[in-house]
């Protein structure tokens, strides 16, 4: 064999795998057809991220009139915000490189596909492979609907060549609220469009109440209960006809209704590697495909499509595969953020979720931020806790806030060590901030869930 392990896709996944196996002594290849990085680092957490900043110095400068400064925010330049964008990711792709390559991994900038469960074409050379990873991630979707080619994806959004106007998005995901805050930041008229009665199912429900409210507080229109039916183009505008009939002008309409993996054209018929319905690879719980020696991690088994996800799959596979012991990772209770503006962040379970199967405590609380009792601008943070009533855990962790994600992170140290509530009323809080707000939630909001079974 020409390697020991190759690994298809230089994304989060596939660079720690790749890099890790190198690291212990393996002969590896690791083959990137598109960008190093993969999709957070190009077209995703990033550059998104560096948006979304960018989309919160506007009011920034607002806000710090209250604060007696005279800052004018003029006009926003986008081609230098993108320039300056490149340029950070153009630096974060040769890092990227350059970690496998110190690490002693043989680098391949083409494509790969199988030949049989050993071989792969590799541009245009055959390699064999002890063992095979594929972590090709995922790409964004087209709704399949009349003029879904006149619309934009979320990897479009990050090339635009000039900021639209006017924006409708369909979708209430994670990218469709990312891009909602971003454009609406920079200026843009943004109409948010979406089929279920609040954004980002599967969140929440008081959390995703407060980002309604909040969105709208922001500019935003929002459009729940409705889907798109067709997008017409004349000229440079664009016409989203939507489910009830109405229709909205824009310079552009953003598709952000998910991901699909990565898996066609890479020849995993001829390996013998079963993929689902929708593409992706599926894996056991040890990310073995249906060959035993042919592993797959990262979006492209689209279970939990996240970096750190990612990443700490493709650490563990290494480790698993040719170290001598592999750290282990708390896959059950995996901190999240959405990059809203505010940004909100979340560890554990939903009320709803947590509601089903066991009686909860829940804590909550909602407050106008310091800051913004001086800037005038009609924000608010709201936090939440869910409490397992029997073992007095705290099971879930909700924030819509400033600093939502920063906040979120210690709490999930706290939660994986399996904190209490009372643990988090014994920690004295750091004041005056919104984060101590965690640790003085005194009052019981209410009990949810069936009825405790109490001692006689
Ligand atoms: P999501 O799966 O999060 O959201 C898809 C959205 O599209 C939902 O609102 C969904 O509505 C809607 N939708 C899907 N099909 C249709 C349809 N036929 N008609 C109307 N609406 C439809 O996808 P995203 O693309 O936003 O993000 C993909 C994944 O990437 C995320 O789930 C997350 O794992 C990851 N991600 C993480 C980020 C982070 O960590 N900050 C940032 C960006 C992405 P409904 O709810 O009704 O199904």
């Amino acid at each position: 064999m020409d390697f020991d392990l190759f690994v298809i896709g230089g994304g989060s996944a596939g660079v720690r795998c790749g890099r890790i196996a190198a690291g212990l002594g393996a002969r590896v290849g690791v083959a990137e057809e598109r960008f190093w990085g993969g999709t957070c680092v190009n077209v995703g957490c990033v550059p998104k991220k560096l948006l979304v900043q960018a989309a919160e110095y506007g009011a920034q400068a607002a806000d710090a009139r209250g604060f007696g400064w005279d800052i004018a925010a003029r006009a926003h330049d986008w081609a230098a915000l993108l320039g300056a964008k490149d340029r950070e990711i153009g630096r974060l792709n040769a890092t990227y490189r350059s970690l496998l390559e110190r690490a002693g991994a043989t680098i391949f900038d083409a494509r790969a596909a199988f030949l049989d469960p050993h071989r792969l074409i590799v541009g245009d050379r055959e390699i064999t492979a002890g063992r095979i990873v594929v972590a090709t991630g995922g790409r964004p979707t087209r709704l399949p609907i009349q003029g879904a080619e006149h619309a934009i994806v979320s990897d479009d959004a990050f090339y635009l060549p000039t900021l639209p106007r006017r924006v409708v998005i369909m979708g209430s995901g994670y990218i469709a609220v990312e891009f909602a805050g971003i454009f609406a930041g920079l200026g843009a008229q943004v109409d948010l469009v979406y089929r279920q009665p609040l954004p980002l199912r599967g969140f929440d429900a008081d959390l995703r109440q407060a980002l309604a409210e909040a969105l709208a507080a922001s500019g935003i229109a929002l459009h729940p209960q409705t889907s798109m039916r067709a997008i017409h183009r004349d000229g440079e505008t664009r016409r989203a006809v939507l489910s009830d009939g109405r229709e909205i002008a824009a310079d552009a309409v953003f598709l952000a209704t998910g991901r699909a993996p990565n898996t066609e054209g890479l020849g995993l018929e001829r390996a013998g590697v079963a993929t689902d319905a929708n593409g992706a690879v599926r894996v056991d719980a040890e990310w073995r495909t249906s060959r035993a020696h042919i592993y797959a991690i990262g979006d492209v088994t689209d279970q939990l499509n996240l970096t750190p996800v990612a990443t700490a799959q493709g650490h563990v596979l290494a480790e698993r595969l040719f170290g001598e012991t592999a750290r282990s990772w708390d896959f059950t209770r995996v901190p999240t953020a959405v990059f809203s503006i505010p940004p909100m962040a979340t560890v554990g379970l939903s009320e709803e979720e947590a509601a089903k199967t066991q009686p909860v405590e829940i804590f909550a609380t909602g407050f106008t931020p310091m800051r913004h009792t001086l800037s005038g601008r009609a924000r608010r943070t709201f936090m939440k806790l869910v409490v397992d009533e029997a073992s007095q855990r705290v099971i879930g962790a909700h924030m819509l806030g400033e600093d939502a994600p920063e906040i979120m992170q210690g709490l999930a140290v706290a939660m994986t060590a399996g904190a209490t509530k009372a643990d988090f009323d014994r920690t004295v809080g750091i004041h005056p901030t919104a984060a101590e707000e965690f640790v003085t939630l005194r009052t019981l909001t209410r009990r949810a869930g069936p009825e405790p079974v109490r001692a006689a």
